[in-house]
């Protein structure tokens, strides 16, 4: 292809992670002339650096963690931890080790067509690729994602440390690790190596891990972390890292703390940079980009996914892939609204949480009530411990936030999204039927903690 051509199509979208590739098949396959660019591998972060192989971790770790209670429960069980499995079945059911032609076949199968290339915005409706220009008559779509950011510490970029790409890439384990950041990422990594016997410890600078949820959330999780041997260093500064005889240390100022490995968790990067934001009319230092209810940024531009700062996760790029695709299309709303943004750290207990937690409610203006309740129910069941944090806007009597800590905490949330989503009135919610004997089931007396009437 001769240099600097220029081709007329529909719609570019530069960034295929989950939404940029939804919203390309799904334009391709309602007619419209589309080129999809991704510069690493279609999918995204998500398939094969994230969700996909984190949570395959996550499930085996979990078995191994049921095995161990078989003592208490049901007889006897021998668990030999092995990570050979685990990495099998990331390399070849996850991540087809770390190929996309299946991807990319799907794209094209749908009518788009593929580039593999770095798209950079040339003016609106205009990307450069690799010196051909794509001219968008329709428009662009941005889902660039993000990347593992590291932290400004003394010494840490000279250190060969890993980060999510390389933890999911792990075919043998090492004897112990640190992992810098108790995120849901950090936290997440952390259980997974410690149920496979490495020794772990967890240093994080806020005052408590998952700093961004409720503190009972975090002291659930605490708790569970110290039951099960992991070292939690929160609310201290690191002051510098340093590699050598195949070790790493951090400074933490009054200790320092070594390992084999040192993880890095320790929050992520927009893709932003030298993207060609200010052709387009955008602040080309832009860390985030601000998104109308039609995820439109700008002229004929369009942005989804982490980049819109909305929740970094995939079922918020594929909601407002969805968006993208009903405005460009022409096709009614619903727009996007964030009311009702779930998210889950997949621990054990599961940290999961839906809308505002009672300092975001505060922050925003409301004057909120609060509900806890315990997973009563299920505790005797199974000894499964939890909590649910429950937090109303009295003055429209709705629930505006919602946080459950249990083996299920994921799947109870659902309901409380259900209910903040659609304005389901708290009185509403109290006259309804709950099954016995589920986890759900706390929801009613959490519930419960808002007096006024129920059945
Ligand atoms: C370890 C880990 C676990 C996670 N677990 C979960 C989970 O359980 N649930 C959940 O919902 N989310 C999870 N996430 C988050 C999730 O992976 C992301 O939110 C998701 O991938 C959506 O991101 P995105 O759509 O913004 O784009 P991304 O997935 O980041 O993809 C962006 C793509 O754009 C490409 N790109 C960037 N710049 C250019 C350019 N100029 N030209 C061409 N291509 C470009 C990149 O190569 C990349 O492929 C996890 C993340 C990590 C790291």
């Amino acid at each position: 292809m001769a240099a600097d051509e220029e081709i007329a199509v529909d719609v570019v979208v530069i960034g295929l992670g989950p939404g940029g590739e939804h919203v390309a098949s799904r334009l391709a396959t309602a007619g419209l002339d589309v080129v999809g660019v991704e510069e690493r591998l279609v999918g995204g972060e998500c398939p094969y650096y994230g969700c996909v192989p984190s949570k395959m971790m996550v499930a085996a770790a979990h078995t191994l963690a049921e095995a161990r209670r078989v003592p208490d429960f049901a007889g006897a069980a021998q668990v030999q931890p092995d990570w050979s499995p685990v990495a099998q079945r990331i390399r070849d059911e996850a991540t087809d080790d770390w190929d996309d032609a299946v991807a990319v076949k799907r794209l094209e199968d749908a009518g788009a067509r593929f580039v593999r290339g770095r798209g950079q915005l040339a003016g609106p409706g205009r990307v450069e690729v690799g010196g051909t220009t794509y001219v968008a008559a329709k428009g662009v779509v941005l889902n660039t994602g993000t990347a593992p950011a590291a932290p400004p510490i003394e010494g840490l970029a000279d250190t060969p440390y890993w980060t999510n790409r390389d933890a999911v890439r792990l075919t043998e384990l090492p004897g112990s690790v640190i992992v810098l950041g108790g995120g849901a990422i950090g936290c997440e990594f952390a259980q997974v190596f410690a149920r496979f016997g490495v020794r772990v410890t967890v240093v994080e600078v806020a005052d408590r891990l998952l700093a961004a949820e409720e503190p009972e959330a975090s002291a659930a999780l605490e708790k569970a972390f110290a039951a099960e041997g992991i070292q939690v260093l929160a609310g201290v500064e690191v002051g510098s890292v340093r590699h050598a005889d195949g070790s790493f240390t951090l400074d933490l100022g009054d200790q320092e703390v070594s390992a084999d490995k040192l993880l890095v968790a320790a929050g992520r990067r927009t893709n932003l940079v030298d993207l060609g934001l200010e052709a387009a009319g955008l602040d080309p230092d832009a860390t985030s980009l601000e998104t109308d209810e039609r995820m439109r940024a700008g002229d004929r531009l369009w942005a989804i996914g982490d980049i819109t700062g909305r929740g970094a996760f995939t079922h918020v790029s594929m909601y407002q892939a969805a968006v993208v695709v009903r405005d460009i299309l022409g096709e009614d709303g619903p727009w996007a609204d964030y009311r009702a943004v779930p998210r889950v750290t997949f621990t054990a207990p599961e940290v999961a949480a839906v809308g505002m937690t009672e300092h975001q409610a505060r922050e925003s203006g409301l004057d909120p009530a609060t509900a806890t309740g315990d997973l009563g129910t299920r505790g005797w069941l199974a000894r499964d411990e939890g909590l649910i944090k429950l937090v109303a806007n009295p003055a429209e009597d709705v629930l505006v936030g919602a946080s459950v800590v249990g083996s299920t905490g994921g799947e109870v949330m659902s309901m409380l999204a259900t209910a903040i989503h659609a304005r389901v009135p708290l009185p509403t919610l109290r006259s309804m039927h709950f099954a016995y004997p589920t986890s759900h089931r706390a929801v009613e007396s959490a519930l419960a903690g808002f007096g006024g009437s129920g059945v």
